[in-house]
């Protein structure tokens, strides 16, 4: 890519002469006699380079220098051309912010090695500001996600924490309320250890694919396994787990731990999201070739602008609020990556009727 110049000389012979040369060793070359058109072209071209003349018929250089160092924009080093070598017009020059000057009348070679060294110093300040950027961006979106993560693992510790000083207070409960409360207390610390797991795979994944281990599974066994996990938390919504089972698809060749734990994670927050007293509906089918799995709740839905993030690892870096994604980042990024590390693909989809479907697909074999 050429480098745009930006040459403002007011002396017809040097300004066609500098043109020429940088032309011809590749540089897009812009030209103009006053300050004026000169501020006018930075403004409106943005050019990576200006050389300026200091003796301006309508200003000097200096002024056009200070006006290019006022807001913001990707920094432009500005070289002087000057036949007045005196030490305060250079003075002046630097003190603007001008990175160089060359004496009048100049060599060729001495105007190109100039140029180029400037343009090298340019490109690395750019691809600086660019990596500050970045990390600002990574950086804030971390503290974002850990935010989440924190507000996330509170919930259940604080149920858990409710849990044992009920227990502590009232020494005497019955032998049902005591069972009761451990299965709630026990069903929060699983939560919790299936997000730090979550949270450590996708961790983990950055270096290392994640570890696939086949098996044949019964779906149905599966769904049995699930309803019965989340067996306290329906009972508190009054939310039934409604499953069908394609009679084709009732056994699947995958790995059981990535997939249970997808399916834990999409019916956990169709728990979370739907309203009291609604079913959820999990249906597994088989289409061509694939397995489909689909969990549909009645909740609020996905906004449209979250669909295309949801999954993303940082998918709370989209959202308005930490509390908006809460819940669902860490959750939908670990089944994402499940997913694809077991070949298949994961979207989600607005329910007919209101509410979310989360679906994934895998092979069937
Ligand atoms: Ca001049």
């Amino acid at each position: 890519m050429a480098y745009d110049i930006l040459l403002i000389e007011d002396d017809a012979n040097i300004r066609s002469f500098a043109a020429t040369v940088l032309q011809s060793h590749g540089f897009a070359v812009t030209a103009c006699e006053t300050a004026a058109q000169g501020l006018k072209l930075f403004n409106d071209k943005r050019p990576d380079l200006i050389i300026v003349d200091i003796g301006l018929p309508d200003g000097n250089g200096i002024d056009v220098c200070r006006m290019t160092r006022t807001g913001v924009g990707p920094f432009v080093p500005v070289i002087f051309l000057t036949a007045k070598g005196d030490l305060q017009t250079r003075l002046a020059a630097f003190e603007v912010g001008a990175q160089d000057y060359i004496q009048k009348p100049f060599a060729i070679e001495e105007l190109l090695a100039r140029v180029k060294v400037h343009l090298k110093i340019k490109e690395s300040q750019d691809e600086l500001a660019r990596r500050n950027y970045d990390l600002e961006i990574l950086h804030r979106v971390q503290q974002d996600l850990s935010d989440m993560i924190v507000h996330d693992l509170k919930a259940p510790l604080t149920s858990i924490k409710g849990t044992l000083d009920v227990i502590k207070s009232r020494g005497l409960i019955s032998e049902e309320a005591y069972k009761n409360l451990l299965s709630n207390a026990g069903e929060a610390a699983d939560f919790m250890l299936l997000m730090v797991n979550d949270i450590l795979d996708i961790g983990r994944s950055e270096q290392r694919a994640l570890p696939v281990e086949l098996s044949s599974i019964s779906v149905e066994t599966m769904m049995e396994k699930l309803k019965s996990l989340f067996n306290p938390s329906c009972q508190r919504k009054n939310v039934r787990i409604v499953s069908t089972v394609d009679p084709q698809a009732k056994t699947l060749t995958t790995d059981t731990n990535l997939f249970f734990r997808i399916l834990v994670n999409l019916t956990s927050n169709a728990i979370k999201f739907s309203p009291k007293g609604q079913d959820i509906e999990i249906r597994t089918s088989k289409v061509n070739n694939k397995t489909c799995f689909s969990i549909s709740d009645r909740g609020p839905g996905i906004p449209p602008h979250l669909k295309n993030h949801i999954f993303d690892k940082y998918a709370v870096g989209h959202t308005k609020s930490a509390a908006e994604a809460s819940g669902t980042g860490i959750g939908l990024a670990f089944c994402r990556l499940a997913v694809t590390t077991l070949g298949g693909t994961i979207f989600v989809e607005d329910r007919p009727g209101g509410g979310s479907r989360f679906a994934f697909e895998l092979e069937a074999k």
